[in-house]
């Protein structure tokens, strides 16, 4: 894996050195340095924006009919079946996921392709309700033209995949500006599309600096969509230079998700997903269930179940196939974390497991953190109120459903939240009075690229996912067709 030369990158169809400060990515098992990539700088950004503005207005491009252009997403789909177990291992190279979870992002990928492409071959223009007598109306989709992807370091394959082919389905060029820490995944993917045939220019990677390339790119005048995931503060900034350059913005943001148990809950079941939805990914996920509350007359119970199969988590080397529990993405984050959890002990919390980096020869080179619980702690504490992106869940008790929804809603943040009871239709009525995007009953942590994603509140503005996702990437054109010949008031002939 190691690699002495600096990786090239792939800016308007050729593979080229960035001139940019080169980067490094790491392998958080030991922070030992994977590869050496090379960056844009402006020369890059405005040399591979160009070639995309030219690219998806190519009239050969326009005019590829929709079953081709699937066709080739269908060929990508092919090579990252054909690629799989190397694309996941070279992600859990890049973040330190374990093998089993990046081979599941891998095969998430490629439904996706596959999902996006069929509906892109079946997707038709409306012929709208007619409302005058003599008026045919209809109306046609068309791309907007160049979008900007910026994606973060937790998923990126699954984060990168739903933006660039729903993006190039709708005809549009793509610049991908990936997380300095994931780039890897993303110059792969470009030689992918590379190879599936995809013609020059629609599809470049841009590595670097978020502030500095990422920024770039998006207030680059030709581009037309930001198309971001990543955290609420970045997700801000970037609104306000779409609303400056007034072009549209798909923004998936942070999270602090609660999930709720009931006493009616099968206890078993509950605490491994409890478990799943909070520790997965080492709790560096968007929709990490991260605030637990749970019924007063279980509490106890449930709490001492949660904290002996917590103990048991394998946590350890990403590439063996039983690991649950990865390292974190690299000291940065885990000092991060840690200060929270030091947080949670000053507002009163009691560290019930973990709370402290792992010991041991096995853990010494790596960022590996313990999964992590507190109690002890309110709703308003400012552990519960601040995303961690961590293995750390904190525990508090409910009595009554009016105080509960007072204290799950009570966050900025709205992406997903949890319920665990046998009562379904108090699982209904609780789901509509949630705050957030995605709600899961009796399972967590689950996706299906048919169904759409979003935040709310500042969890994110806009979707992704879903049947008709390429529309998201298109603007409507609406024409009128006069089918007498009526003519418009004040030129009536005389
Ligand atoms: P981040 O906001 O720091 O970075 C995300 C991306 O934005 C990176 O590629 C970064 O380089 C780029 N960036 C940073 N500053 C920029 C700027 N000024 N202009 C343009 N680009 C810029 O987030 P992160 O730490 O990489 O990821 C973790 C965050 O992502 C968490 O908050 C997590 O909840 C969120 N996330 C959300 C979802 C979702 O679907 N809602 C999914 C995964 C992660």
């Amino acid at each position: 894996m190691k690699e002495d030369t600096v990786k090239k990158i792939f800016i308007a169809g050729k593979w080229k050195l960035g001139g940019g400060e080169p980067i490094q990515s790491h392998y958080p098992a030991d922070n030992s340095v994977n590869a050496k990539i090379s960056t844009a700088n402006s020369d890059d950004i405005n040399e591979a924006i160009l070639a995309a503005e030219h690219a998806w207005r190519n009239p050969k491009w326009r005019d590829t009919l929709p079953s081709e252009k699937a066709a080739i997403l269908f060929k990508v789909a092919d090579l990252l079946e054909t690629k799989k177990e190397h694309l996941a291992q070279l992600q859990t190279r890049d973040n330190g996921k374990p093998i089993s979870e990046t081979l599941g992002l891998v095969s998430s990928s490629i439904a996706t392709t596959r999902y996006i492409a069929s509906s892109l071959e079946t997707l038709d223009s409306q012929l709208t309700n007619q409302r005058v007598k003599s008026l045919m109306t209809f109306t046609t989709y068309e791309p907007l033209g160049v979008i900007a992807a910026i994606t973060p370091w937790n998923s990126p394959i699954a984060s990168e995949i739903q933006k660039i082919v729903p993006a190039l389905a709708g005809g549009n060029a793509v610049i991908l500006k990936p997380a300095e820490a994931t780039s890897l995944i993303a110059l792969e993917l470009a030689s992918i599309f590379e190879e599936a045939g995809l013609p020059a220019g629609l599809f470049s990677v841009l590595t670097g600096k978020g502030s500095v390339v990422g920024e770039e790119v998006v207030k680059h005048p030709l581009v037309q969509k930001i198309s971001f995931t990543g955290s609420t503060s970045t997700g801000r900034h970037l609104a306000h230079i779409a609303a400056e350059k007034l072009i549209s913005t798909s923004l998936e943001l942070g999270g602090k998700s609660p999930t709720i148990v009931f006493s009616d809950a099968n206890l078993d079941i509950a605490v491994n997903g409890v478990i799943y939805g909070i520790f997965s990914s080492s709790g560096q996920a968007c929709i990490a269930g991260s605030r637990l509350f749970i019924h007063e007359s279980i509490y106890e119970k449930f709490l001492q179940s949660l904290i002996e199969k917590t103990k048991n988590i394998v946590v350890g080397d990403p590439e063996k196939n039983d690991t649950q529990m990865g390292p974190l993405i690299s000291e940065a984050h885990l000092d991060s974390v840690n200060r929270y959890v030091e947080m949670a002990r000053n507002e009163g919390g009691e560290i019930v497991v973990g709370g402290h980096r792992l010991e041991g020869d096995q853990y010494k080179k790596g960022s590996y953190y313990t999964p992590t619980i507190i109690t002890g702690l309110t709703n308003q504490s400012q552990v519960c109120q601040e995303e961690i992106f961590g293995p750390v869940l904190v525990v508090m008790p409910f009595s009554d459903e009016t105080e509960l929804l007072a204290q799950t809603n009570n966050s900025i943040y709205g992406l997903a939240a949890g319920i665990w009871t046998e009562d379904y239709r108090k699982a209904i009525d609780i789901s509509k009075r949630l705050e957030a995007g995605t709600i899961w009953i009796n399972t967590y942590k689950k996706f299906s690229i048919a169904t759409p994603f979003s935040g709310h509140k500042e969890s994110g503005v806009g979707k992704e996912k879903g049947r008709l996702s390429i529309l998201d990437y298109m603007q409507t054109k609406s024409i009128f067709l006069n089918l007498d010949q009526t003519p418009n008031p004040w030129c009536e002939p005389k």
